[in-house]
């Protein structure tokens, strides 16, 4: 994982010399999902660069369209992968919306989401019961997207963290939808010979707080997380969106591992039956390409499984889902998404894999095929 700045607030003198790596030269443009999607300067990496650093330096009163066009940023640091001159574009951007967070308040629903995000068990109970009523709505009056499912697995015991002993990273909204995968790598795990736990009392990660700029809420998130794996040795993150973050919460705690990458290193120890020529997709979210950069040690782990018709979707841009852009620009998140669904309608592929959470969840809505984590089909050919 690329070297991170660390989480304390950054002074005026920190933005500016963040800002001040970057040299204009745009080569970034054409990597940056809604420079491509709207193909505007204020909303590419250089655009909101200039308009960070002009609000930073003083020399500019914020405008409602200026943040617009930071708000529309997915944060998915494609740009930050594509410089050459090192700017560390996604610490510029969390320092610049903490700062948009206290002197622009956040709405109604974005302080909600957030506040469930904290809260995985209450988020659970509303999601169940949101589920339960659309179920019962007649499906021409439908207004809402479908929620999705949650697996067998949600009432997986936490088990405290031993010494030593790696432990599972639960998440927010994971804590219910990504549970059947948590019981996968489990039993992944178990076949490779590792005794993992599910530390207690963990929680969000704050990924989307701290992306929101809400510094405080994420600070809290962070500090409950230090406590819950105070003990723990490893700790297995199955969402590439979480991971980083988490990361930097767990500085001098506990290592952050993709449990990905933690199987990979364990792999002569799995033995798979083969697929039988099943077509599968794989969907390398941004944040692990650009992020985590776990992708080789995925495409690694996938290529144990024998008779599998895997197919790499080329680069078609971010998803849109980008934490809480697809709850709070819904369309544009699925503008994003299309040129992907094109990709994936015509490969013929019977199931999409991807790494992160937020992403599977944007991408089921529309793909028309079951979208999972790997970990989910790699359990299910263990030999
Ligand atoms: S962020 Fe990097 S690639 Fe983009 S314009 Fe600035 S220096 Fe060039
Ligand atoms: S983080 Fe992503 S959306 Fe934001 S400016 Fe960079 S490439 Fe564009």
């Amino acid at each position: 994982m690329p070297e991170t700045a660390p989480l304390q607030a950054l002074t005026t003198a920190n933005l500016l010399a963040l800002a001040d790596q970057c040299v204009q030269c745009g080569l970034c443009l054409p990597h940056c999902p809604t420079y491509r999607l709207d193909q505007l300067e204020s909303e590419s990496p250089r655009g909101r660069i200039a308009y960070m650093k002009a609000l930073a330096g003083g020399n500019f009163e914020p405008t409602s369209a200026g943040d617009t066009y930071l708000d529309h940023c997915l944060a998915c640091r494609r740009c930050e992968a594509a410089c050459p001159a090192g700017v560390e574009y996604g610490a510029l951007l969390v320092g610049s919306r903490a700062r948009q967070a206290e002197r622009r308040p956040p709405g109604l629903r974005r302080r909600a989401v957030l506040a469930l995000l904290a809260r995985p068990r209450l988020l659970a109970g509303l999601l169940g019961a949101y589920r339960h009523a659309w179920r019962i709505v007649p499906d021409g009056l439908r207004r809402l997207p479908e929620p999705p499912v949650a697996g067998p697995g949600a009432g997986l015991e936490p088990s405290p963290a031993a010494p030593g002993r790696p432990s599972i990273f639960v998440g927010c909204i994971a804590s219910s939808y990504e549970a059947p995968t948590r019981l996968a790598l489990l039993k992944l795990l178990g076949a490779a010979g590792v005794d993992a736990s599910i530390a207690p009392d963990q929680g969000c990660c704050g990924a989307a707080a701290r992306h929101s700029g809400e510094s405080a809420m994420a600070d809290s998130l962070a500090s409950a997380n230090r406590a819950a794996f105070s003990d723990a040795g490893d700790v297995l993150c199955l969402a590439s969106g979480c991971q980083e973050t988490l990361a930097q919460s767990l500085e001098g705690t506990a290592p952050v591992v993709d449990a990905v990458a933690f199987l990979e290193a364990h792999a002569a120890r799995l033995r798979f039956r083969h697929a039988g020529g099943r077509r599968v997709a794989l969907h390398i979210p941004c944040t692990q390409s650009a992020v985590t950069g776990t992708a080789p040690a995925l495409r690694r782990l996938l290529a144990h499984v024998p008779g599998v018709d895997l197919l790499e979707l080329p680069d078609a841009g971010c998803c849109g889902a980008a934490g809480l852009h697809q709850v709070e620009y819904p369309s544009r998140a699925a503008a994003l998404r299309a040129p992907m669904l094109d990709l994936l309608a015509n490969c013929g592929a019977l199931e999409l894999l991807s790494s992160n959470i937020g992403c599977r969840l944007h991408i089921a809505q529309a793909a028309g095929i079951p979208v999972r984590h790997p970990i989910d089909f790699l359990a299910e050919h263990l030999a």
